[in-house]
């Protein structure tokens, strides 16, 4: 579906690290100039519309929250030293505290105060959204150092006011009006394979959609918006979209080198269940698996949830929540790398080929085997060194293009890679041996 040069993937890597680079050190949250700047920076790449919700805005069962925004933090000594400083780490301040400026004990502070005692060098990330608290984050060799006697100074100058969220969205327009899905998460701060990786990718295949824009069978919908209350946003203002959402796929954590993990959508059985399925089956990678659907996650959530029961799975490498640098300041950019970026890349554009190219043929020919070498399509494959597997693809082709089996049901039910099936489909075609159906 997609021609690509060969040198593609690796530079896409380096291109994906690239932007994860200029996007880390920003402070994202569910709302606020962070997600702006990010979108901003996205916005140089792929023509998004950014899209600002007033707070206060109603949204399906919620409401769109004050904006948040943040100017420093620290926690500082009687001495005046910063032993916690928001510049140095933008995890050190719960996302969404309230403001605060005030002396206590260590006591007092010590509510206020998160650590991994597991992994004391590391940062926990924590936000307090919807909740009107303050919070510091903070390595908990750096907790063990403070001391019961002193006084600490606990600033967080933030801002939590009315204002709006932000999110972007870019539709590529294929031949159809029916839609396909792809949603990333913008709302987490110096995190990278937990939201950066994803940003990364959807702006690639942004690029590759809209250079293909004219083959495209699909309408092509990517939305980068805040976890949770941005999707949930998305929905309430798009109700009327969502009976043309034939597939979607949401993405995160596609940076590291675990899996990868496709988890389906909750009704199972859209087309992006059986694409990304067949992919990873055929990936050639051990470790790649498919579960079922859970009601916990990433934004599938919503756009599974039973009133809308979209096809919308969710594609990752490692599973959230089971890697140890998961929502710690060791997710960094040293936990993702070009090469699981490409791979992922690659995966996910595999799905979409078949998303985009599967179709129930009819035989023209159906009643008894066609004579394929009067039609030239034994030289046509005589001479690829796949040759034989060819001559199968295209008994399996033509036993079961009877209108009711796609290529991806063919594909499937012989155990051969899309790929192969496709290409002896184009072949038939070219032969007059395969039609499209009326
Ligand atoms: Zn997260």
């Amino acid at each position: 579906m997609f021609r690509l040069p060969e040198d593609y993937f690796a530079q896409a890597g380096g291109r994906m690290m690239a932007l994860a680079r200029d996007l880390y050190p920003i402070c994202r949250s569910i709302t606020g100039n962070g997600v702006r700047e990010t979108l901003d920076i996205v916005k140089q790449r792929i023509p998004l519309e950014i899209v600002e919700v007033p707070t206060g805005t109603p949204v399906l069962d919620w409401e769109v929250p004050n904006e948040w925004n943040i100017r420093d933090a620290h926690i500082s000594n009687s001495k005046g030293e910063r032993v916690v400083d928001f510049n140095k780490s933008n995890l050190h301040v719960v996302g969404y505290s309230a403001p605060i400026d005030a002396e206590m004990t260590l006591d007092e502070l010590s509510p206020h105060l998160h650590t991994l005692p597991d992994h004391p060098d590391w940062i926990p990330y924590r936000t307090g959204y919807f909740s009107d608290t303050w919070g510091f984050c903070l390595r908990e060799n750096v907790r063990q150092s403070l001391s019961s006697g002193e006084r600490y100074r606990a600033v967080i100058d933030a801002t939590l006011q009315p204002g709006h969220l932000t999110y972007g969205e870019l539709v590529i327009g294929g031949q159809t009006d029916q839609e396909v899905l792809l949603s990333a998460h913008t709302c987490h701060p110096s995190l990278a394979n937990d939201n950066l990786s994803g940003i990364g990718l959807l702006v690639e295949i942004a690029e590759l959609l809209a250079r293909h824009q004219e083959k495209l069978r699909y309408t092509y919908r990517l939305l980068f918006a805040p976890g949770t209350i941005g999707a949930i946003t998305w929905l309430a203002q798009n109700e009327d979209k969502l009976d043309r959402m034939a597939s979607g796929l949401v993405v995160s954590c596609v940076g590291d080198g675990g899996g990868p993990l496709y988890k389906r959508s909750r009704r199972g059985d859209g087309l992006i269940d059986q694409a990304m399925g067949h992919v990873l089956a055929h990936s050639g990678i051990e470790s790649a698996s498919v579960k079922d659907f859970w009601p916990y996650g990433y934004d599938e959530r919503q756009y599974c949830s039973p009133g809308f029961n979209l096809p919308v799975g969710l594609f990752q490498r490692s599973q959230y929540g089971e890697f140890p640098q998961y929502h710690t300041s060791a997710d960094d950019l040293d936990f993702i790398a070009a090469e699981h970026l490409a791979v992922s890349l690659d995966l996910v554009l595999q799905a979409l080929g078949i998303v985009e190219t599967s179709c129930a043929f009819l035989n023209t020919s159906p009643k008894g085997e066609p004579q394929l070498g009067r039609r030239g399509l034994y030289n046509a494959i005589g001479g690829q060194n796949d040759s034989a597997e060819l001559q199968l693809a295209i008994l399996w082709v033509l036993n079961l293009s009877d209108g009711e089996h796609s290529l991806l049901d063919i594909a499937e039910r012989a155990g051969i890679p899309y790929e192969r099936v496709q290409r002896v489909a184009t072949l038939l075609e070219d032969a007059e041996l395969l039609e499209r159906p009326g």
